[in-house]
């Protein structure tokens, strides 16, 4: 989960204009009767701040909503836009889920549902499997939607952190949300997590990690070749650690960051230290024995 730019390289109405005056595609003449109406719909969704709730359908025929899906499925030169977008977006990690990959491009209203959005670049948005999981799902309750990684700033504040209970070789893992049950965003941000995110592989990432982390810590942090002195030490490895996977993957939701954030609560924390320093355990050695 991230606040990202969105690309402002391309004119959608001009790149919009130009689809519709080419004879050559099949489109043409009539994507131009609705020239007017889409693009009155694209400075609507930029004044709604792509908010799904206030953002209405422009009404469209059938004809014309299947010719903007097939341009977007294969996208004429008056909008190769769309293999750009989708290009730059490919390595950072998921604005949507926070997993460390994002990899393709999606709508964040969905095409089916808004076709005239289907080739309007601030509803495509860099996503990984979460968007396909979660279908067409956008809204809730009147305060429940999914969240959209160029408009909603809410999304540059750390979100989620992971709860880990039942200290040992399997524990028990579910996200946490961070926010204040008064913030503007809690009801959407909850809703995004609960209808999104949750649908990830995000859970499975974090129990292995913890795995990794309980029987190699020196894989987690380097630091952790020698076994922190101090209960303090410990915090401050883990701290350090969490400041450079922000950085590193330019987000706070991203899942690394979810998981070092977790192993900052103070449970967490008093049940490691307690193992780093068992007597009789060497330097480097895992942290829950393989026998139990
Ligand atoms: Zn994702």
């Amino acid at each position: 989960m991230n606040r990202i730019e969105p690309p402002t390289f391309f004119d959608d109405h001009a790149a919009l204009r130009a689809l519709a005056s080419n004879c050559r595609l099949r489109s043409y003449p009539v994507l131009a009767d609705h020239v007017d109406a889409i693009s009155e719909g694209y400075v609507k969704y930029v004044e709604a701040n792509g908010n799904a709730h206030a953002i209405s359908n422009v009404q469209l025929p059938d004809d014309v909503a299947d010719f903007l899906k097939n341009h977007y499925k294969s996208p004429p030169s008056a909008i190769s836009y769309i293999g750009e977008i989708r290009r730059r977006s490919g390595i950072r990690t998921c604005p949507m889920c926070g997993a460390l990959r994002a990899g393709t491009l999606d709508h964040l209203l969905p095409k089916e549902d808004f076709p005239e959005f289907a080739i309007f670049g601030p509803n495509l948005v860099p996503g990984c499997s979460c968007n396909t999981l979660r279908g067409r799902i956008l809204t809730g309750g009147p305060n429940e939607r999914i969240l959209h990684p160029y408009y909603d700033d809410v999304l540059r504040e750390r979100l989620l952190v992971a709860r880990i209970e039942d200290l040992g070789a399997v524990p028990r893992i579910c996200l946490r949300s961070l926010l204040d049950s008064g913030h503007a965003d809690y009801a959407s941000v909850a809703f995004h997590i609960d209808q999104l995110v949750n649908r990830t592989l995000v859970v499975d990432y974090l129990g292995a990690e913890w795995v990794k982390l309980v029987q190699r810590p020196k894989s987690l942090s380097t630091h952790f070749r020698r076994d922190p002195p101090d209960r303090e030490t410990l915090v401050d490895i883990l701290k350090a650690e969490l400041d450079r996977a922000d950085d590193h993957h330019e987000s706070l939701n991203n899942w690394d960051s979810i998981f070092l954030a977790g192993l900052l609560d103070a449970s967490v924390i008093d049940w490691l230290f307690e193992r780093f320093s068992r007597p009789g355990r060497s330097s480097g050695s895992p942290l829950i024995s393989l026998r139990g």
